[in-house]
């Protein structure tokens, strides 16, 4: 069989929870929190199939949870997007992808992306026929530091054939987030091209910079030609029920919904309900930044007493830590070690690169996450101190 994905095998993060599973490891490689969400947002969604949402939902989502999806970012980012023409309710974060992709990527586009990236953006390209073009971070020279994106950079790898740059902040894996300086950057690249963004702001809500979140909906130049895409995934404690959403223009929403209703149809009504009655008071999400906060630090502060260097993070609930006074290993090698031997599962930053074995992707970091239970992170921490 001639593969359309030859170089992709299964995601790491799939790779590291098997592993850890099967070596009762302590899982912090996969991003989802070891707890339940609220009580109260459990109890909505029976509610919902109790009152009889348990059939095919309106294909582009709920009317309630796309007018509070509307609300909430007009609030926050000054800018209205009609819930009509310009909202629809995704299965996940990760089909609003797939489907932003898809639908307007050609054959032979070149797609920009930002390495370290997530690992579904490539997958998407090549599906598309599209040809990604890999952007590396700047790596810290310090531990105050974090991984920064070069403009320049950027700039450099236009060519007439770019139809997107595909952008994540805050970013997973580095923490990074955006700041204003970033947007005037992007402003001026985009400016008189028929380049499209992909703005993937999953992390939206989990930020403990100063300035907040930056979403590219907060600029009309780059949100009229921007897919902005967020998930209720990490902002509810909820990342299996796979409820996301995405914000564009209308004529790059009639696209994007073209595949989305073939691709999925439409996401579980009963949480769509739920979520909409629960995000509707915002006093579920501006709890995230003091919630996460307390955590990073437990994690940080752990790791300072051991051979870990924690890194700077910014957002996201992902923690880099450097190892290089542990071992000389390669990235992934050591991830394995570390699960196998010590008994806690981390994720290599070096498989968020196209070539996860060269030098130039291993920089003898990898990623803890810390959306888990005090004490989880307690165990995991006593158990690196023996390194
Ligand atoms: N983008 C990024 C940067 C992510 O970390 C994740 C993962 N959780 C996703 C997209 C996918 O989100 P979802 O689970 O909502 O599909
Ligand atoms: N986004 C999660 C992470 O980075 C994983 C999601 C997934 O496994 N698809 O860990």
């Amino acid at each position: 069989l001639a593969s359309k994905l030859p170089e992709i095998g299964t995601t790491i993060f799939t790779v590291m929870s098997k592993l850890a599973l099967e070596h009762k490891s302590i899982n912090l490689g996969q991003g989802f929190p070891d707890f339940n969400p609220d009580q109260k947002l459990l109890t909505l969604v029976t509610d919902a199939m109790n009152a009889g949402h348990n059939q095919y939902p309106y294909m582009p989502g709920v009317e309630p949870l796309r007018q509070v999806i509307a609300d909430k970012v007009s609030a926050l980012y000054g800018k209205q997007y009609d819930k009509d023409s310009e909202i629809t309710v995704t299965s996940g974060a990760t089909e609003a992808i797939m489907a932003a992709v898809t639908a307007v990527v050609h054959t032979g586009d070149e797609v920009i992306v930002i390495e370290p990236c997530y690992d579904s953006y490539v997958p998407a390209i090549r599906l598309a026929g599209g040809i990604p073009v890999r952007v590396s971070m700047r790596p810290p020279e310090t531990l105050d530091e974090t991984f920064e994106i070069d403009w320049n950079k950027v700039s450099d790898a236009i060519t007439p054939r770019t139809r997107m740059i595909i952008l994540n902040f805050p970013h997973n894996p580095t923490g990074a987030v955006l700041k204003q300086d970033d947007l005037d950057a992007l402003e001026q690249i985009v400016t008189n091209t028929n380049i499209l963004l992909l703005s993937d702001e999953v992390y939206e809500h989990i930020i403990f910079a100063p300035q907040g979140h930056i979403s590219l909906a907060s600029r009309d130049s780059l949100a009229e030609r921007s897919f902005v895409i967020s998930s209720f995934g990490k902002t509810t404690h909820t990342t299996g029920w796979k409820v996301g959403y995405c914000c564009a223009p209308a004529n790059l929403t009639a696209e994007l919904r073209k595949v989305h209703q073939f691709m999925v149809f439409t996401v579980p009504s009963p949480f769509q309900y739920a979520l909409a009655q629960y995000t509707g008071n915002p006093e579920t999400y501006r709890k995230l930044p003091e919630f996460y906060r307390a955590k990073r630090d437990r994690l940080q502060q752990g790791l300072l007493n051991t051979k870990f260097r924690p890194l700077d993070c910014p957002g996201t609930f992902f923690l880099l830590a450097d190892y290089s006074e542990i071992s000389d290993m390669n990235e992934s090698d050591f991830s394995i070690w570390l699960t196998k031997e010590h008994g806690v599962t981390v994720i290599p930053v070096a498989a968020f690169y196209g070539d996860p074995l060269s030098d130039s992707s291993n920089h003898k970091i990898v990623r803890f996450c810390f959306a888990k239970q005090d004490a989880t992170l307690d165990r995991a921490v006593d158990q690196l101190m023996s390194l």
